[in-house]
């Protein structure tokens, strides 16, 4: 434990004006309060609060940001209060003192309460005055220090990941390297220590291999940055376990492929040296362009300076070069303490950190969502993957451009199966939405949803992926089952026999298929012909009909069969056109309420023992399917009509009570080639009637044609497609 001279002397020994009474008083008022507290490492609790407050002297801060390290538990964990704080020590350690106990209540709340919200105001609290971030990252770096002595393992867990998440990065913002790497490093240790071990190890192993690798290169630098007449302070260190893991995560590679484990750091005199320095070093070795980077001239939001490079070494290896100015590397190290002023006893503001910090303030204060927080501090290190919160706040880190079905799977595979929608920040919005730092996703869930096919286009990460293809295969089967046990079942019929499970058990082998079931589903897919099947189980059955045209057997119903001939005999069977989508063999029907015509937008729904009924995809029958979305089939036209008036137009029309009305309807429906095959009166008064015509035509556009016309006769009101 750093003893109360001790103390006072490293102080003084940077700010010689130092109010001493104050560390002295401060001092022996946390050794009375704390008492005979212990840590958990059996140590005084007191020996905590004089280390942190050693930590924050070796930052060289003010003599208020070491009084609030001697006392920043006192609060939490004594009989102390704010005010009796604000009248020994005066009203900024108190109020310091009460920043710092606010962020250490967070941390216990933080496993129940909502993360993003915490965060948030983790944020707010330290923006008041940033010494309480860094009396409290003083605070977490002796607490990770000491780390090991805390018996139970899911804390050390919980406090490592929250270090690793949080402090680091906020300390990397804030431009304190020194902090963050010693922060990681403890982390690193306690969250993956099979991880650290094996990269200690590799690293003892090349070291014994190429010893003392490290001076040879700093000489070799050395000399020839002189012989340019340059004058360099090099030094050179392996990089942190931690930075060396994390590199083989991002860039996947294995430590073989890492050669540049070495990092060499030239400190010169001034700017125009920097670049010096750096022209010297390409000249000599070769230089690894995609390394290099210039901070000099665009340094880092958190202020940062400096050049890197990478070059070939002396000894052929790959090492990462780091050419800066004294100052700059003082900047580097302490980041935002730097920038400390004494005399004034307030810090510059002028630092590019306090530019960050008030722009974030700003952000948060207009916006109340934590995406940009994240954005800066959480998620610096995370460039890949963005993070979502369940409602309860729970965080859910994903792939970037994951949607939330993604996020839906993520959270549980039923929740993904069951998803029908997704509000995102309160807002409903559709499921192939991607998602951004910070939203909040609430999954809307029903049983009676199953996941959709369409979904595999905006999944990203593999676990929904594979459930909806899963799921999509058994659908499928389940559909070709259905369409395949109709087929067969039609085609026995009409030479009067049944389809048994035993007749077909019977051929299955002809087949090559291992069950009847399976011969049911190859029909359904159109792999195996109904009629095939049929004569293996009847093999005395004549080929009495002929195979339909293109393999397809079309049953047009949607226009009175025998009633309306086709506009040319001469030419196909019926004058239909063929469907897309659908399986070969199938039997169509066209829906009688909604008439649907070549051109327009159509659904086929499967109908057991009657094939697929086509409608218009705004037919308002079809929400009589919308529980079932295994009978749905995606159908379209192959082109449009060829002229034949093969389909059923029905239109709604409103006639004047006079007169030639009728006639002249007629008459402008025949010279455009429709032929009226039904008319009906739905409504009669004195003035009009209201009546429903079936038009025979060859599709969606000469229906549009005769609409049009019928609009423009004097004696016809209204016009409209009519629907069901
Ligand atoms: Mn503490």
């Amino acid at each position: 434990m750093i003893r109360q001279f001790e103390l006072v002397e490293r102080v003084h020994s940077y700010d010689p004006g130092a109010d001493e009474d104050v560390l002295n008083r401060a001092y022996v008022y946390g050794l009375k309060k704390h008492g005979t507290q212990l840590r958990a490492s059996g140590d005084p609790y007191f020996s905590h609060p004089v280390e942190v407050a050693g930590i924050l002297a070796e930052m060289r801060l003010d003599t208020s940001s070491i009084v609030t390290g001697l006392l920043h538990d006192t609060l939490e964990d004594t009989d102390a209060t704010r005010d009796e704080l604000a009248r020994l020590f005066g009203e900024e350690v108190a109020r310091l003192v009460d920043g710092v106990t606010k962020l250490s209540r967070l941390e216990v709340q933080s496993e129940s309460t909502k993360e993003a919200e915490n965060l948030r105001k983790l944020v707010l609290a330290m923006s008041t005055d940033i010494r309480v971030l860094l009396v409290k990252l003083a605070d977490r770096l002796h607490n990770m220090r000491t780390l090991h002595h805390i018996k139970e393992a899911p804390r050390r867990k919980r406090i490592a990941r929250e270090t690793m998440d949080l402090y680091a990065p906020l300390a990397s913002r804030i431009g304190m390297e020194k902090v963050k790497r010693e922060l990681e490093e403890l982390a690193f240790k306690e969250l993956n220590p099979d991880g650290r071990d094996s990269v200690l190890a590799r690293l003892g192993y090349l070291k014994e291999k190429g010893e003392q690798i490290v001076p040879q290169v700093e000489a070799e630098l050395a000399s020839t940055l002189l012989e340019g007449g340059l004058v360099a302070q090099v030094s050179g260190r392996e990089k942190t376990p931690y930075s060396i893991w994390r590199k083989m995560q991002q860039k996947n590679v294995s430590f073989e492929q890492l050669a540049d484990i070495m990092a060499f750091r030239i400190i010169v005199a001034d700017i125009a040296q920097c670049y010096q320095a750096l022209g010297l070093l390409h000249g000599r070795y070769q230089m690894l362009p995609q390394r290099f980077k210039d901070y000099i001239s665009v340094p880092k939001p958190n202020g940062y300076r400096s050049l890197h490079t990478g070059v070939i070494g002396p000894h052929g290896q790959r090492i990462e070069i780091q050419i800066r100015t004294a100052d700059m590397q003082e900047q580097a190290e302490r980041g935002v303490a730097a920038h400390w002023v004494y005399k004034q006893g307030r810090p510059s503001t002028d630092a590019p950190q306090y530019a960050w910090l008030r722009s974030l303030i700003e952000i948060l204060d207009k916006s109340s969502n934590a995406e940009d927080f994240l954005e800066h501090t959480k998620l610096e290190m995370f460039q890949d993957q963005v993070f979502c919160f369940t409602p309860k706040g729970k965080l859910i880190s994903l792939p970037r451009g994951a949607t939330p079905i993604d996020f839906a799977y993520a959270v549980h595979s039923q929740v993904g199966d069951t998803c029908v929608g997704a509000k995102i920040n309160g807002r409903m919005l559709p499921l192939r939405t991607q998602l951004t730092n910070g939203d909040q996703i609430d999954i809307v869930t029903s049983k009676a949803q199953t996941p959709s096919p369409t979904w595999e286009r905006f999944a990203v990460t593999g676990k929904a992926r594979a459930a909806i293809r899963r799921f999509v295969r058994v659908r499928q089967r389940e559909q070709y089952l259905q369409l395949g046990r109709s087929l067969l079942e039609k085609t026995f019929d009409e030479e009067g026999y049944q389809v048994t499970e035993k007749g077909l058990d019977g051929v299955k082998a002809n087949f090559k298929q291992a069950s009847a079931e399976d011969l049911i589903a190859n029909v359904g897919a159109g792999l195996t012909g109904a009629r095939e099947v049929l004569m293996a189980v009847y093999p005395g059955l004549k080929q009495q009909r002929k195979p339909p045209a293109g393999g397809a057997e079309v049953v047009p119903i949607g226009r009175p069969r025998g009633k309306a001939k086709p506009r040319d005999p001469a030419g196909k069977e019926n004058g239909q056109i063929a469907l897309t989508g659908l399986i070969p063999g199938m039997a169509v029907h066209f829906a009688r309420c909604c008439h649907p015509l070549p051109g327009d937008r159509i659904v086929g729904i499967v109908t057991t023992g009657k094939g697929v009924t086509i409608h218009t995809i705004d037919c308002a029958t079809l929400e009589s399917f919308s529980e079932a979305p295994e009978r749905w089939i995606d159908v379209g036209w192959e082109g449009m009509g060829d002229g034949s008036a093969a389909y059923t137009g029905r239109l709604k029309i409103t006639v004047a009570n006079q007169p030639g009305s009728l006639s002249s309807l007629s008459t402008v429906i025949a010279r455009h080639e429709g032929n009226i095959s039904n008319l009906r009166i739905v409504n009669r008064s004195m003035d009009f009637f209201d009546m429903v015509i079936d038009v025979e035509v060859a599709d969606v556009r000469h229906l549009a044609d005769i609409t049009a016309a019928l609009r423009a006769t004097p004696a016809i009101n209204a016009v409209e497609r009519a629907r069901n």
